[in-house]
């Protein structure tokens, strides 16, 4: 990784390119051994540079927001991270039109649209997610979701390209986007809101956020939900009706106050949160004949079965 490292310095500069990066640092779960190398670029062009050298020497990477998705292994990355996130979060609004850069953060989006008394954002305030992860997850909360204000992103494509792609054409569904098949990376956004009521917009925003702090287990490190809402039903609900709750492997633990949320007690390693999972989702089989699939991504090798 000495060379990748030194062709990036060299192209980006010194205090953009670290080495040796631990993940825990770049994950809400705050786990996750080093990454051989850690990007962060501050512009669209320094972004599609670091792809294409990474393209050029064929050495792995793979892009991250606020990693409030992701569980990282605990031998880390091998390969270059980049970091879309607050270095790289303009957001201009013009009528009822936003424009974004992928890495600005879901919660100063929802803030800048009530300023401008822009309606249909609330749900996406409370999410700790930049737009660029939220995008290709098709982020959502409270009935609403990203494909309901997306209106065309700006993704840097496999060969090289960047180009302007209709919301339509992102196959958006429960956390589901086409991002991830085609290579596309995700560099900005253009959302579409209504005109609403100031005070209103804002009440929302407050009723949901109240609901986040009684409901979910905030004052610990996780990745929110850890498994996808299964149809018809809740995992949650599955995994305290198989007597889950504040089931712990490690330093990993099924949450006792919602027991969709695997959390950090201090000290777990994405091990334990992966045995966690396996078992939970095994036992959950046992006890309801549903197979939950995990929502989080998971990056790095993990120990088999
Ligand atoms: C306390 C808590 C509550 C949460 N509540 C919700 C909720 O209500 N609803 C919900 O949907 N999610 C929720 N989440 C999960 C998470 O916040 C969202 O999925 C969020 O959109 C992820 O954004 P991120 O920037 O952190 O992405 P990351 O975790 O960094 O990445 C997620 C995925 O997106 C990819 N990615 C990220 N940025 C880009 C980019 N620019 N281009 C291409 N690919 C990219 C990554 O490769 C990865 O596959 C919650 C998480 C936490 C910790």
């Amino acid at each position: 990784m000495q060379n990748i490292s030194e062709l990036l310095v060299q192209e980006i500069g010194e205090d953009r390119i670290l080495t040796s990066e631990h993940m825990n640092r770049h994950t809400t779960f705050r786990i996750g051994g080093p990454a051989d190398v850690f990007a962060v670029p501050r512009t669209v062009e320094e972004a599609v540079e670091i792809v294409r050298i990474c393209r050029e020497q064929g050495v792995p990477f793979y892009v991250i927001g606020n990693g409030s998705n992701l569980l990282v292994s605990d031998e880390g990355y091998r390969g270059v991270i980049v970091q879309i996130y607050k270095n790289m979060s303009e957001i201009s609004v013009i009528g009822d039109t936003m424009t974004v850069q992928a890495g600005a953060m879901l919660s100063v989006m929802a803030k800048r649209a009530l300023e401008h008394g822009l309606a249909g954002f609330e749900f996406a305030s409370g999410i700790p997610g930049t737009v660029g992860g939220a995008v290709v997850m098709n982020a959502g909360a409270y009935g609403g979701e990203m494909k309901d204000v997306l209106e065309e992103v700006t993704v840097l494509t496999e060969d090289g390209a960047v180009k302007a792609v209709p919301a339509e054409e992102l196959e958006l569904g429960y956390r589901h986007s086409v991002i991830p098949q085609k290579g596309w990376i995700v560099l900005g956004a253009k959302l579409r809101f209504q005109e609403g009521d100031s005070k209103e917009i804002s009440a929302r925003m407050e009723e949901m956020k109240e609901r986040r702090v009684s409901k979910q287990p905030l004052d610990l490190p996780s990745a929110g939900s850890t498994f996808k809402r299964p149809e018809g039903n809740f995992a949650g609900k599955l995994i305290m009706e198989a007597g889950l709750r504040g089931f712990s492997v490690g330093g990993a633990q099924v949450s006792e106050k919602h027991c969709g949320f695997v959390v950090n007690r201090g000290g777990a390693t994405a091990e334990d949160v992966y045995r966690l999972i396996g078992e939970v989702t095994a036992r959950v089989r046992e006890h309801s004949g549903i197979t939950l699939e995990p929502e989080i991504k998971m990056l790095g090798t993990f120990p088999e079965g």
